[in-house]
């Protein structure tokens, strides 16, 4: 596999801008923003088959920008570190954003906590090993809310990290994810890049998967629902005691909010939450998707399935002081889902 000799333009950012920039941030004003203008940079998304992923790569496309995906098949579920970095070599790019690695919701977590484990630890390592190793200048972590402690005081915030346990059903999966949020900032500290991680609320858009054993609680619930509609059951179970709370964020919101910290953010500042600042009840979100779905049964609340993490509400006042906001309404969102499920059903 040749070296490329960089061009002209990529040589001159590495050697003569970067430096700059990160020696201004670091040493001069330690607040200079680090910004970057978008409609420029060559943009790479990790993990274009993920909810996020795909979201992402939907609005780099609505936005116009020049984006290129890498996923998992590209890249032996991220095993194969020398794919890698020929692809990140031969794409060069001025941002990364990694969504990538295998996740799920409950019952994916609980049936394989090991090769979620492995997948996310391979893009810990691999994918932000190789954009530091050909010092990409500027790189955004999706992390998770699973990575903060179970019992951590809400509304979730940054400095609750690493103060207690993970929630049980998920902690490979946690602490997957948490390494490579602690790798962004060991990078920033090694290396001197602008390497940041941010944590999305609970996600919830038409890119999730609808195979029930693998789908978070929307899409889960939509898929059951439509199902019992049209073969007539009269009832629907709804796993846990639908108590547990989670902040929903439609996809296409998150993917708005990753374009804008990735322009606008500060790296040296840490992690940052991304959320609706709002938190909804299973059994609201069971209701909602009800109506959304058409479906007349009733609903029933299976307490011998895991509820999960009683509450997870992350504070994302960092992000809204920026000014920040969501967009989408939880029923909208869902009625969008269910349009891109019934058009793919037909
Ligand atoms: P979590 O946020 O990591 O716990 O992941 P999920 O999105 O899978 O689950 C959120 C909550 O929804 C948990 O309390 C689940 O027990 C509950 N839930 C209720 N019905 C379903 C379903 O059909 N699928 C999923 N995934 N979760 C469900």
């Amino acid at each position: 596999m040749g070296r490329k000799v960089p061009e002209p333009r990529w040589k001159y950012k590495r050697v003569v801008v970067q430096p700059l920039r990160v020696f201004l941030c670091t040493f001069c004003f330690p607040c200079y923003p680090a910004p970057m203008n978008l409609t420029r940079a060559r943009i790479l998304i990790a993990g274009g088959e993920t909810l996020a992923g795909a979201a992402l790569a939907a609005e780099a496309r609505r936005r116009g920008l020049a984006a290129t995906t890498l996923s998992a098949n590209e890249t032996a579920d991220w095993a194969d570190a020398a794919a890698i970095e020929k692809s990140f070599r031969d794409i060069r790019p001025d941002l990364v954003l990694v969504a990538a690695g295998d996740s799920g919701g409950i019952a994916l977590n609980r049936a394989h906590p090991a090769r979620l484990m492995e997948s996310n630890l391979r893009v810990a390592l691999n994918a932000l090993g190789a954009a530091a190793r050909l010092r990409v200048p500027r790189l955004l972590y999706l992390a998770s809310s699973c990575c903060y402690p179970r019992d951590a005081a809400q509304p979730l915030r940054i400095e609750s990290l690493m103060t207690g346990p993970f929630e049980p059903t998920n902690t490979a999966y946690s602490a997957a994810k948490l390494a490579g949020l602690v790798q962004c900032e060991a990078i920033r500290q090694e290396h001197g890049l602008a390497y940041f991680a941010a944590i999305p609320s609970t996600l919830y858009g038409p890119e999730d998967h609808f195979d029930p054993e693998r789908a978070h609680v929307a899409s889960g619930l939509m898929v059951r629902m439509h199902e019992a509609r049209q073969k007539k059951v009269p009832s629907v179970s709804v796993w846990g005691t639908g108590k547990p709370r989670r902040d929903f964020l439609f996809s296409r919101d998150f993917a708005d909010a990753c374009f804008f910290l990735a322009e606008k953010y500060e790296a040296p500042a840490g992690p940052i939450n991304i959320g609706p600042n709002a938190d909804l009840s299973i059994a609201e979100v069971a209701e909602t998707v009800k109506q959304v779905v058409g479906y007349e049964g009733t609903l029933e609340f299976d307490a011998s399935k895991p509820d999960g993490a009683p509450i997870k509400r992350l504070d994302a006042s960092p992000l809204c002081a920026m000014g920040w906001r969501p967009k989408t309404d939880f029923a909208a969102g869902l009625r969008e889902i269910y349009a891109a499920f019934c058009k793919i059903k037909r």
